[in-house]
C-alpha cells in the first residue's frame, strides 16, 4: 500500500488515501454531470484501499447535495477547496477523492475517462458505489 495525501488550498481539510495500485493503473473518472463539469472534478477510488480524514479544522467542512441527494460533496468553507464525495452504505462511509486535491500531484496518471451516470436508479447508484468507492478507515 502507498499513502497519498490530499488537502484543500488553505489546509484546514485533508485526507490520506491508501491504495496498492500503481498510479498508472488508477481509474481516473471525469464525471460529466453539471456539478462536476463546473468544478473540473476528476475522481479515483479503490474498494481495496482506504481513506482517512486528516482535517486540521473539522468545523470547516461544508457539504453540498443535489439530484438524488445520495452523496455529500465536501468543500472547505474557508478556501472553497473541493475534496470529493462521500456516501454511506450499510453504515460504512465510502468516498471518491477529487484527484485535484492530491498534494503533490502523482506523476503518470492515466488520461481522464468521461463518465455519465445519467438515468441510473438510486439502487444502481448504490450498487456501483459499493463496488467502486473507497471505504473509510475512520
Ligand atoms: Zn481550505
Amino acid at each position: 500500500m502507498s499513502t497519498w495525501s490530499g488537502r484543500c488550498h488553505c489546509g484546514a481539510l485533508g485526507f490520506e488515501y491508501r491504495t496498492a495500485k500503481p498510479v498508472d493503473e488508477w481509474p481516473v473518472r471525469a464525471c460529466q454531470c453539471s456539478f462536476c463539469l463546473k468544478h473540473g472534478g476528476v475522481y479515483t477510488s479503490d474498494p481495496a484501499g482506504s481513506l482517512r480524514f486528516t482535517h486540521r479544522d473539522p468545523a470547516a467542512v461544508s457539504r453540498y447535495r443535489f439530484g438524488q441527494k445520495t452523496a455529500d460533496f465536501l468543500f472547505c468553507s474557508r478556501c472553497g477547496g473541493y475534496l470529493g464525495a462521500v456516501t454511506e452504505e450499510d453504515g460504512k462511509l465510502l468516498m471518491v477523492i477529487n484527484l485535484r486535491a492530491l498534494d503533490p500531484q502523482p506523476d503518470g496518471l492515466p488520461a481522464p475517462q468521461p463518465m455519465s451516470y445519467e438515468g441510473e436508479t438510486i439502487g444502481d447508484r448504490n450498487t456501483r458505489r459499493a463496488a467502486r468507492w473507497t471505504p473509510s478507515s475512520d
